[in-house]
């Protein structure tokens, strides 16, 4: 069976047939990781580094064939596929200087006391090592960098596991193309050719039979809630339970407190329009939920984002599916009483998948009578809510699921006057921000994109960042093991020249 891509700008099908991988197709590319995982997990960091440093040079040697097809397949402008590429590459190149560096292995070492009493203290040295084969879902949102050499392969490559992508069907040509060039990589770097595999299809059929493949140790997902969470259900009852990383999205509050939208409120309710209505709205830190406190700037906030909303225009969004799950999504918010669409965009829509970018608004007591008002509508709308009181804000703040992020708007004073919001926002996302916008996630050391349940499956992680390997490791212990057999990053004289715990402390 094949399957081509839609253009969601059109509705028309576009060249190239894609196959749809057979169970026994998945069987063998999962057998191939398996068999590569003995030769590469043994790889040194440097020739880890050249690989996914090859992989970037691949992707660039694309040319513009690549952003072209995924132009077609996403409807995503080629300036911003062009900025994803960079930001694909970037990572890659980020994680080899990571490996480089090599101390993520975090190596600790508790040398023998053989004559402590009562007991003597054997040699201990511990280090994380690679997982094993990791299953990998494309997002549709980022076709280049949360996809099939996205910060997912990339951090499961980087950790030392051979990975089995399941390319996202919203764009398979993108897809292949990238497969190619890591195929490439694979080959110019004389690496096991299951080290990367990849599979294609359009249902649910194809990326189940790699989360219950036994050879299959760590799932990394980006998606939805729906999927990302069955995902994680059907690991969890395998003979053999595996960890599953997805990442399912979220609404990310943000709390705008008086004195600054006294100070500028017209221009934060404008930047807050354009953050929720950049890339159509089609962002895991998209800013679906604004609690304003009831104030002459608030009001003066809240027609200005109504102003700025109604001149926006209606954009393609990545797929019909998501499209029609967005519309749906404003009806059911819409549906509840005292929910209010607030302003929409007036241009009239025109297109196959194009969304209306929209603004409902409604009172802290309604939300927090109603706490599934919370859960995202994936595309350009948010939900403006206006509290009376502090006590209300902190109310909907305490009320909340987990979030990737959530952001607090205020002048320095009344920041510190609200410590007590950021104390509980604290608890409930990965990434608390001040005065700035979700929108935009650095790729870099201390970025964290991760979050508690439902925003994530594992609070204790990260899927952008060089924190991001450790997914996909594990520590292991040797115990009195002469140093001839100890890896290098553990042995006696530090040949890596890593950073080291030893004996408690910090040393090269
Ligand atoms: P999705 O429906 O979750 O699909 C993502 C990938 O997972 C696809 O390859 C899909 O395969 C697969 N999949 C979904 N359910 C599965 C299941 N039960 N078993 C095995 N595989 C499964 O996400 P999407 O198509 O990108 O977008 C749909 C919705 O996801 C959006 O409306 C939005 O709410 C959300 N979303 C969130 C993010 C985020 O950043 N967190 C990003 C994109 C989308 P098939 O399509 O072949 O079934």
């Amino acid at each position: 069976m094949t399957f081509q891509a839609i253009n969601p700008a059109t509705g028309e099908a576009l060249d190239g047939a894609f196959s749809e991988s057979t169970s026994q197709e998945v069987d063998q590319a999962c057998q191939l990781a398996a068999a590569a995982f003995p030769v590469y997990r043994k790889l040194s960091g440097e020739a880890k580094a050249q690989f996914l440093e090859r992989i970037a040079d691949e992707i660039m040697a694309l040319g513009p064939e690549l952003l072209e097809r995924a132009n077609l397949e996403t409807a995503l402008p080629l300036p911003r596929l062009t900025g994803e590429r960079g930001r694909t590459t970037g990572q890659l190149r980020l994680f080899a200087q990571y490996l480089r560096e090599g101390s993520w292995v975090d190596a600790r070492i508790d040398t023998a006391l053989p004559d402590r009493q009562p007991l003597p203290r054997p040699d201990l040295r511990q280090m994380l090592i690679p997982l094993g084969p990791v299953g990998i879902f494309g997002a549709s949102n980022f076709p280049l960098a949360f996809s099939v050499a996205g910060g997912d392969t990339t951090s499961a490559l980087a950790s030392g596991c051979p990975v089995v992508v399941k390319a996202h069907p919203a764009h398979p040509g993108t897809s292949e193309l990238v497969g190619q060039a890591i195929r490439k990589a694979v080959e110019a770097s004389g690496l096991p050719e299951g080290v990367f595999q990849m599979v294609q299809g359009t249902g649910i059929d194809v990326g189940m039979a790699i989360v219950l493949h036994p050879q299959i140790k760590a799932i990394g997902f980006t998606g939805s809630f729906r999927g990302g969470k069955a995902i994680y259900d059907a690991a969890v009852r395998r003979p053999e339970p595996i960890p599953v990383y997805s990442e399912m999205g979220s609404t990310n509050p943000v709390f705008f407190l008086p004195a600054i939208l006294k100070q500028k409120g017209l221009d934060l309710a404008k930047a807050y329009v354009d953050s929720v209505t950049l890339g159509v709205g089609q962002f895991c830190t998209n800013p679906g939920l604004a609690i304003v406190k009831q104030s002459d700037g608030g009001d003066a906030f809240v027609s200005q984002a109504r102003l700025a909303m109604s001149q926006t225009q209606p954009t393609p969004m990545l797929t019909k599916g998501i499209y029609q799950a967005y519309t749906a999504g404003i009806e059911k918010l819409n549906s509840f009483s005292r929910v209010l669409i607030a302003s929409k965009s007036e241009t009239a829509v025109d297109g196959f998948a194009a969304a209306q970018p929209t603004l409902l608004s409604t009172t802290a007591d309604v939300l927090l009578e109603n706490p599934e008002l919370t859960e995202e509508v994936f595309g350009p709308s948010s939900l403006l809510v206006t509290a009376d009181t502090k006590e209300e804000m902190l109310a909907v703040a305490q009320g909340l699921e987990g979030h990737l992020t959530a952001t607090v708007y205020g002048t320095p004073e009344e920041l510190l006057e609200y410590a007590d919001l950021l104390e509980i926002l604290e608890q409930k996302v990965g990434r608390l921000l001040i005065n700035g916008f979700p929108t935009g996630v650095e790729v870099s050391h201390a970025m964290n994109h991760g979050g508690p349940y439902p925003a994530t499956t594992d609070v204790r992680s990260t899927s952008v960042g060089t924190n991001a390997i450790r997914r996909f490791a594990r520590p292991v212990c040797y115990q009195n093991f002469p140093d001839a057999l100890l890896p290098d990053a553990l042995k006696a004289d530090n040949p890596l020249a890593i950073f080291r715990l030893v004996d408690g402390e910090w040393k090269k």
